[in-house]
């Protein structure tokens, strides 16, 4: 019988373990499949770790890494895939979010063959405002990068072992999941679900961490930025070679009345403006060009009940 392996990362979920686990076997134990449900400790600073050990004492199917301090989803997510077994993984958020009794669908997808089958959202009980700014962003990175963002698309979706080992192979730190969900490429199936309400604890995204998020999305997938700084400055030295010529025909014709203090002032400020958008996309790309050098591990783990598989990698 195939092995399906559910990867659920936890920061400060205490709450809701024991309820995500009984709702996932409910889920998982009509399939004929059999399962281990990996949870993630991604260095909480609540008891999320003891709900962990609590349930993997009386459950076999339960297995689980603790990191050594929080690590973010990301690298939670890389840790989980690394040490599953599965034939396929399913990834999913602790909190509920994802709904489990879209579990079966997924299974039934990928017995289609898929290799991935993303459950996608859709935006209701979500502000107006962040829904609207969301859509923009998609609309914007998509036309500037090559891979495809879904609007609604998120880490909720199952792989196979083949698109697992895929993302291993990946060893970059700066991970942003969804452009590499989409770079593996490989087939992939679309199923639609209900955004749902967070129930228990509260949401580690602050608008912050969302715009930085969107930045990486833009940084992480292509040097398009660093272009439209070339181009700015191309067409900002162009504009200003007319300007001078314009102005040296009129001191010609009318004497010298060079206009100064405005012209200077905007000059420097527009200039000074562009200049420093300019050095701050090239270092983002150097920022991001030392992180990778350091070849720093994703995640360090402190306690596991689940070897290594590396030769999986
Ligand atoms: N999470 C994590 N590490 C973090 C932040 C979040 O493992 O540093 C987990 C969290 O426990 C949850 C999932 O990632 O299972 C999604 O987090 P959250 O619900 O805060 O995000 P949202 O649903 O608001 O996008
Ligand atoms: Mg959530």
């Amino acid at each position: 019988m195939k092995l399906v392996s559910i990867v659920v990362p936890a920061f400060n979920e205490e709450a809701n373990i024991a309820r995500m686990f009984s709702r996932l076997t409910e889920e998982l134990e009509p399939l004929p499949y059999r399962y281990e449900i990996m949870f993630i400790n991604d260095g909480s600073r609540d008891n999320t770790l003891q709900e962990i050990l609590k349930l993997a004492e009386k459950h076999p199917s339960v297995k689980y890494i603790s990191l050594t301090r929080n690590f973010g989803k990301e690298s939670a997510i890389l840790a989980g895939l690394s040490r599953i077994k599965g034939d396929a993984a399913i990834l999913m958020d602790s909190d509920l979010q994802h709904p489990p009794q879209m579990i079966g669908e997924m299974i039934a997808g990928f017995e289609e063959g898929f290799h991935q089958v993303v459950a996608k959202r859709s935006r209701s009980g979500e502000s107006k405002m962040r829904s609207w700014l969301s859509s923009a962003y998609y609309k914007l990175v998509n036309s500037i990068t090559d891979v495809d963002f879904v609007d609604g698309e998120g880490d909720f979706r199952l792989l196979s072992r083949k698109a697992i080992n895929s993302i291993l192979k990946l060893s970059e730190s700066n991970r942003f999941s969804k452009g590499l969900f989409s770079w593996i490429g490989l087939s992939k199936k679309i199923i639609c679900y209900d955004n749902v309400v967070r129930n228990e604890g509260t949401s580690k995204w602050s608008f912050g961490s969302l715009v930085n998020y969107g930045i990486d999305g833009i940084i992480s997938f292509n040097l398009k930025p660093l272009r439209v700084c070339f181009y700015t400055g191309f067409l900002v030295l162009f504009l200003s070679i007319i300007y001078i010529i314009w102005t040296f025909y009129q001191i010609m014709q009318n004497g010298n009345s060079a206009p100064g203090y405005f012209t200077t002032i905007t000059a420097i400020l527009f200039l000074g403006g562009i200049q420093l958008l300019s050095l701050g996309v090239i270092g983002e790309y150097i920022g991001r060009i030392y992180n990778e050098t350091k070849q720093r591990p994703n995640f360090l783990i402190d306690v596991s009940n689940v070897d290594e598989y590396d030769e999986l990698r």
